[in-house]
Formats: structure tokens, sequence, C-alpha cells
């Protein structure tokens, strides 16, 4: 866990200090990468609000986080795509925690509704097999609810928070928002055209903001996680079957100069920076955290 210092740093002269006590609020907080987040926010003293769907694990998130750090932490049930169950988490943080200073969206994700089994259109498919319609083998076997669903968490599910959480702090004149992107944001990766597109849409959204907000006093930025082994890409890296890794996650591998995939807590330093007064004088940046990945031509 990433633990920067609280106090000003005589040699750099860098400080985290004005973090400690500062209250963040995280979507999707409880998720595989959500927690790593929210370890580094309540180690530096930041009090966290955990919103989520799944209100359980955002609730024992808060409890464990709290006991290991003895930073005032929260589990509030939230869902991303609704606005009213976002003002009644906005209504639950600032009652326990008073004013929100930043927002960090985190929920979204991917699902194998709006993921083609196959990399490229190969014309020689048979269109009209039963197999291939169920393996979803080409974009032309994709049904719009799956990719609704994706780029609804995605896109939305980063809109709508900002819209509940950062009304106050551009009336404050002070705030940042963080959002959370992806590689396949710069360039599509196969076979995730909705969540492609999503992300992308995130990057394009993180940048309008950040202009939008900028003379509010409101910073907004986001971060681009290289690859992550967790819950949501886990059935395209490893093979069910034998546990070894897919062409896919062999490929990943050997495209990330620094050859192996992110811990979760790699992510922190990142965050933690671009909440803190150190990056005072940034907006707009997507911030990729990805071993090299997005760096590397292939060749
Ligand atoms: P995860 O699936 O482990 O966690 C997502 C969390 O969001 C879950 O706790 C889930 O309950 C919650 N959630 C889902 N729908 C919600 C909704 N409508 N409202 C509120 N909460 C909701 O995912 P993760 O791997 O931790 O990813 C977190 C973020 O990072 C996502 O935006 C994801 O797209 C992005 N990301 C992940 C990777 C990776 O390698 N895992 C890489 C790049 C970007």
């Amino acid at each position: 866990m990433t633990k920067l210092p609280l106090k000003s740093n005589q040699e750099s002269g860098f400080s985290l200090s004005g973090l400690s006590g500062r209250v963040c609020v995280i979507t999707g907080g409880a998720g595989i990468l959500g927690q790593a987040i929210c370890h580094g926010l309540a180690a530096n003293g930041i009090r966290t609000a955990i919103l989520d769907l799944n209100h359980e694990a955002a609730n024992n998130l808060a409890r464990a986080l709290e006991s290991e750090t003895g930073t005032r932490c929260i589990g509030v049930s939230a869902d991303v795509l609704n606005k009213e169950s976002l003002e009644q988490a906005k209504k639950i943080v600032e009652s326990e925690f008073g004013q929100v200073d930043f927002l960090i969206n985190g929920a979204g994700g991917n699902s194998p509704k709006a993921t083609t089994s196959k990399e490229n259109y190969q014309p020689s498919s048979p269109l009209e097999s039963g197999v291939e319609k169920i393996e979803r083998s080409s974009i032309f076997d994709l049904d719009q609810s799956g990719f609704k669903f994706v780029f609804d968490l995605n896109f939305m599910g980063t809109l709508l928070p900002s819209q509940i959480f950062g009304e106050d702090m551009a009336k404050r004149g002070k705030g940042v928002i963080i959002n959370i992107s992806s590689m396949n944001s710069f360039k599509p990766l196969t076979k995730i055209p909705a969540y492609s597109a999503a992300k992308a849409s995130v990057n394009n959204f993180t940048q309008w903001l950040a202009v939008h907000l900028a003379p509010a006093g409101v910073r907004v930025n986001a971060i681009a996680p290289g690859f992550f082994l967790t819950d949501q890409n886990r059935f395209l890296l490893i093979d069910k079957e034998t546990g070894e890794p897919t062409a896919r996650g062999q490929k990943i591998k050997s495209n990330t100069p620094m050859g192996r995939y992110g811990d979760p807590e790699n992510l922190q330093g990142a965050v933690l920076f671009l909440l803190s007064d150190l990056s005072s004088f940034i907006t707009g940046v997507i911030l990729p955290v990805d071993g090299g990945y997005s760096a590397y031509g292939g060749v």
C-alpha cells in the first residue's frame, strides 16, 4: 500500500499534507481496483465514502479500512445510473462528513454481451450458423442491449456522479474529479467495441469537463490503467479449463515493456498525486498507469 509522506519533505519540497482530513467519494469503490485506491486514500487520512451497488462489500471494506488506518470511512449504497440514488447517497455522505472535496468515478466495466468472440470478422464464417450467433463471433451478432449496458455504465456512470457531486465543488470554487479510463480509450482493443468506445468518450468528457470547470477551480483528470487481472477481464486473459494465459493474455504481457500485469496498488500514487495540490496546475490529462503499454509500438 502506498503511504506517501504526510508532512512536507524538506529535500523535495513536495507535500501531500493537504489531503489528510479531506473527503472523497469513490464510485465502484468496492471493486478490485477501487479497493486498492480506497486503501491509498484512507492510509493518507482521506475520509472516504465508498459508493457501490454492492452495499455489503462497501460496508465491509469501510470497516476494514477504518480499523487498519484509523481514518473514518463509510459504505453507501448507490447506483451510478440513477440520479435519485446518487442524490440520496450525497445526503448520507454530507451528513457523515460534510462537504465533498474529491470525486473518483470508478464504477465501470465490460460485459461478455458486448464482446465479440473473434478478433476479426471472417467472411467465410457461415452467418446463418446458430453456433456463431451464440458465440457473438462478430459485430453483426452483438445486441444493442449489451452495447447500451456497457456504454451507459462507463459513460453515463461517469457523467451523473460528476453532476451530482461536482456542482457543490464548482459553487465553492474548489474540488478535484478523477475519472477511471482505460488503455482501450487511446486505441480500441479487439473484441470489446462498446467498452472501448465508452472509455474513449470518458477521455473526451474528461477534457471537456476540465475546460468547463477550470474557471470554477475544479480540476478534472483521468487515469488510464493498463492491464490488471480482475474479474471483468479474467475470462479473456486466463483459459477457464487450463488456468494458462490465453493467446490474448500472452500478447498483452509481451506488449507491456515492464513485462507484467499491474498490481492494483500501482494506481495509488497516480490518484494521490492528482488529488493533491502537487498537481495544482494539471487539468484535462489522461494519465496512463500501464507499465509502458501505451508507449510501445510493438517492435
Ligand atoms: P470491478 O468489477 O472489480 O469493480 C466495479 C465495481 O463497480 C463493483 O464493486 C461493482 O459492484 C460496482 N458497480 C457496478 N455497477 C455499478 C453501478 N451501476 N453503480 C455503482 N456501482 C456499480 O472492476 P475493476 O476492475 O475494479 O474496475 C474499476 C474501474 O477501472 C472500471 O471503470 C474499469 O472499467 C476500469 N479499468 C479496469 C481495468 C482492469 O484491468 N481491471 C483496466 C482499466 C480500467
